[in-house]
């Protein structure tokens, strides 16, 4: 039996992965929460990126460099 570091139950070895302190759930858990926190991350990001590309500084930019 092991100790999960997480939700702090005992549980069978074969419910840990190889040398990580929390059992398989808590890791599923954490790694479900961190794409939904990743998703959120890139959907900022892509609304940050798209402001900052406006069709003004597009058409600048073409106007810049107009071989690109
Ligand atoms: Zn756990």
């Amino acid at each position: 039996m092991k100790k999960c570091n997480q939700c702090g139950m005992e549980k069978p070895v074969g419910d840990f992965y190889a040398r990580q302190a929390k059992c398989k759930p808590c890791i599923r858990g954490n790694v479900k929460k961190n794409r939904d926190s990743k998703k959120e991350y890139y959907r900022a990001y892509d609304r940050a990126r798209g402001n900052r590309q406006s069709p003004e500084y597009v058409r600048e930019y073409r106007e810049k460099y107009p071989n690109k």
